[in-house]
């Protein structure tokens, strides 16, 4: 049966006129990214007031999309969760007063340029600020999507200097932008001299080229990070739509290489903020195995407000998930909250106490008393 998205994954082939081999070369992905409208018009239907709201929407912020990701889109579903979050709107351009650029204030725990270092033995270390997709649900967007260039700039070699230096570094995030846009020698260049670090005993990667980019994920790249071991990769999947062949098998690829898959999703607003998608989704992961990590609360970043869901939505979301799925399939739901670093919320199974009397309710609305020791 072909789908309407395996159909417009032809029909971009065609437009681009490419065979499979190059479109597999993640190379060739990158270079031919949709990044303008008149780009995008040849590919979908756009309504006029859609290409205008774009195109409006484009003067403030950039759109990146590689074909692969685009080819994932249902080009009759207006509400498709690809295209909401690869394809501008003009509900971006709403700024709510308590949105601002950097609501979790990286920038103060900023020791230098690229790298964050809030909590007490591990640090953030922002390697680029490009990505081979932009998400529109970007929480550094500050970083990868505006227009006016930012003076940003990233001297590796002082923050291997200030990880050298504290000893209580104990695990290296590499992120973005995505790590995973870089060439393998560059990649290997940052890991190896973090591996150099005594006091680093692990090297995590966060990355979404699993999902927007999978082509990246090459036999080369693999066997140069097995070598650096103990490698963590996160990834962030959103939606089951974005568990493919192609997905499935650059995952399968990293964990046949030894690295343990995490997924990281934001909680979006007519993506994903729902039991049954985010069910699929979740036991999807499972099956590719990657183990969902955290549930995000979508950050009070400025522009993001047609996204963010209530604080109820996610609670109930792990409701319906735990005790009735895997364990292993449940996600810690977490609040960045502004400057504060992450607050994990869970519903709440403790429901009252009557001295060493614990009155508990399982996953079933059963309730029982656990005595405390005395
Ligand atoms: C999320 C985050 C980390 C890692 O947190 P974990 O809970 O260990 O996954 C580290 N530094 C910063 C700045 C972060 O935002």
């Amino acid at each position: 049966m072909e789908t309407e998205s395996t159909k417009l994954g032809l029909r971009i082939r065609e437009l681009f006129n490419v065979d499979e081999r190059l479109w597999n070369d993640w190379r060739w992905q990158l270079k031919n990214r949709i990044t303008r409208l008149e780009e995008l018009e040849r590919i979908l239907n756009l309504t006029e007031q859609e290409a205008i709201d774009i195109e409006r929407s484009l003067e403030h912020l950039k759109m990146a999309i590689t074909p692969y990701y685009l080819s994932l889109i249902d080009p009759s579903n207006y509400n498709d969760p690809i295209r909401l979050q690869s394809i501008p709107s003009i509900h971006e351009l709403a700024h709510m007063p308590y949105e601002t650029e950097d609501p979790l204030k990286e920038e103060i725990y900023s020791p230098l340029p690229g790298l964050v270092h809030r909590y007490p033995d591990r640090v953030l270390l922002i390697v680029t600020d490009s990505c081979p997709t932009l998400c529109r649900h970007c929480t550094r967007r500050r970083l990868t999507e505006k227009i006016k260039s930012n003076n940003n700039h990233i001297e590796l070699n002082k923050a291997f200097e200030y990880i050298c230096s504290h000893r209580e570094i104990r695990d290296v995030i590499i992120s973005g932008g995505d790590p995973l846009i870089l060439p393998d020698q560059m990649i290997e260049r940052i890991i190896s001299r973090l591996r150099d670090i005594d006091h680093v005993e692990i090297i995590r990667i966060g990355t979404r080229v699993p999902v927007t980019l999978p082509q990246r994920v090459t036999p080369e790249l693999c066997s140069m990070l097995q070598k650096y071991h103990p490698i963590w990769v996160n990834t962030h999947f959103n939606h089951p739509n974005e568990i493919t062949v192609e997905s499935s098998k650059a995952c399968e690829m990293l964990a046949n290489a030894g690295i343990p898959l995490g997924n990281q999703s934001v909680l979006l607003k007519g993506i994903n903020d729902n039991v049954e998608v985010m069910k699929k989704l979740v036991q999807g992961l499972l099956k590719i195995r990657i183990r969902p990590y955290y549930l995000y609360q979508c950050d009070m970043v400025e522009g993001l407000s047609h996204f963010r869901t209530s604080i109820e939505k996610g609670i109930e979301i792990i409701e319906a998930l735990q005790g009735f799925t895997s364990g292993l399939a449940v996600p810690t739901f977490v609040i960045d909250a502004p400057g504060m670093g992450k607050i994990p919320i869970s519903p709440q199974y403790i429901i009252g106490r009557n001295g060493d009397q614990i009155l508990l309710r399982n996953f079933e609305g059963k309730i029982s008393a656990y005595t405390n020791p005395s």
